[in-house]
């Protein structure tokens, strides 16, 4: 057993606090790496207020996570002690499903589907055969720590052109916006609208942009229109009725990144003929979507959910190969009940990551 502290919340309305507790010894196959930055996703604030209504506490936060392998269990051939490594919002699956044999672990038909790096529930048939994990808790402790243990093919490599600390938002906004784009087919020259201009959005903008497409982002803030054109993208108030009608028909494909249950009517008709919305950000009931809408030009509504573990290694690879990352503020683990507010009222330019040294100096005081 190591000896590790995190910020954990006790229930739906706490801050998050200090919380000393223990991480096993790696086992065969899994490493322990220490963290050393994890970024801040909206779902984390979900997850913590339970606002999909399955939180265990104390809850522990984090799945954007990136530190170096400190020990290696049996038989572990991916990574070494000393590796710069990543661990994104999954650490295990039934391994034995179709979608697991498919490499689509994030779609796991197993009997708890994959198993979440933080609020998983630890009950065996959560985890592969063989992984029996036994952490001695009721659910899974996340990044915001100062050591965490995984199994190895649960963990990415990171590459070095990239700095770990951009490194740490690919793992979760980078590969939720990767993913359905490449199963859409984004290719250059089509256009693509992305909805919320966050931390999913920033990347899938970047993203989108490298793959060679049109981007328009759609944003409530008319502060973020000039931060949109920055980055080569056309920007759109979607307050704006005149420039929203303005652009029937318009897009390839459009990827919806808000963060609550929101009406998608004006951009479903933003649609050219075939082509499909992703809502990644809501993951609730939507309002009624107008079927006529649809059907006239037959375009689809769909979701997504993150990505696998081979696309989350080929979105690393992605942005280093094109020098793209997320704009990060890096943050000391102790402003993070601040940061939650900010990133809450859509302050955050565009993702907060937490330096885990500051954690590891409370952690020595
Ligand atoms: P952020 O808060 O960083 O960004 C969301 C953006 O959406 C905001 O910056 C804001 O942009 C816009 N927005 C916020 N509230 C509203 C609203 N009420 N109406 C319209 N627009 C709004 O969040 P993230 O990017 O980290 O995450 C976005 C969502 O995606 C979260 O719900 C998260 O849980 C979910 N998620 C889903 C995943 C999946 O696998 N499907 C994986 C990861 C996250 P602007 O100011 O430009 O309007
Ligand atoms: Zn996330």
């Amino acid at each position: 057993m190591t000896k590790a502290i995190g910020y954990a919340a006790n229930h739906s309305f706490s801050r998050l606090k200090p919380l000393e507790f223990e991480r096993d010894d790696p086992k065969a196959g899994e490493v322990e790496i220490e963290v050393l930055f994890c970024g801040v996703c909206h779902s984390d604030i979900h997850q913590v207020k339970n606002e999909w209504g399955n939180t265990v506490y104390p809850c522990m936060p984090g799945h954007e996570v990136v530190g170096r392998v400190t020990r290696a269990g049996g038989s572990v051939t991916r990574h070494k002690v000393g590796d710069m490594v990543g661990v994104g919002c999954m650490i295990d699956s039934c391994r034995h499903c179709e979608p697991c044999r498919e490499h689509e672990e994030n779609y796991c038909e197993g009997p708890n589907s994959w198993l979440a790096t933080y609020n998983g529930p630890m009950v065996p048939a959560a985890m592969s055969p063989e992984h029996t994990n036994t952490y001695g808790r009721d659910n899974t402790y996340g990044g915001y720590s100062t050591v965490i243990v995984v199994a190895e093919d649960f963990v990415l490599r990171i590459p070095p052109a990239l700095k770990p600390e951009v490194a740490a938002p690919i793992l979760c906004a980078g590969v939720t916006t990767y993913s359905p784009m490449k199963h859409w087919g984004v290719k250059p020259g089509h256009t693509v609208g992305i909805i919320g201009f966050g931390g999913l959005g920033d990347m899938a903008a970047k993203l989108a942009k490298a793959m060679g497409a049109e981007v328009t982002l759609f944003t409530r803030s008319e502060e973020k229109l000039a931060e949109a054109e920055k980055l080569g993208a056309k920007a759109v108030l979607s307050t704006d009725k005149t420039a929203v009608a303005a652009l029937k028909n318009s897009f390839d494909f459009m990827l919806d990144t808000v963060p609550e249950k929101h009406d998608v009517n004006p951009y479903v008709a933003m649609l050219k003929r075939n082509a499909t919305l992703a809502v990644v950000g809501a993951l609730e009931p939507l309002a009624p979507v107008n079927n006529q809408e649809r059907a006239m030009h037959r375009k689809s509504v769909a979701g997504s959910i993150i990505g696998s573990i081979a696309e989350t290694q080929e979105v690393l690879d992605f942005c280093a190969e094109h020098g793209i990352g997320p704009d990060v503020q890096v943050i000391p683990i102790q402003q993070i009940n601040h940061a939650y507010k900010e990133v809450e009222h859509g302050e955050v330019r565009f993702r907060y990551v937490i330096d885990l040294a500051s954690l590891k100096q409370e952690q020595a005081a």
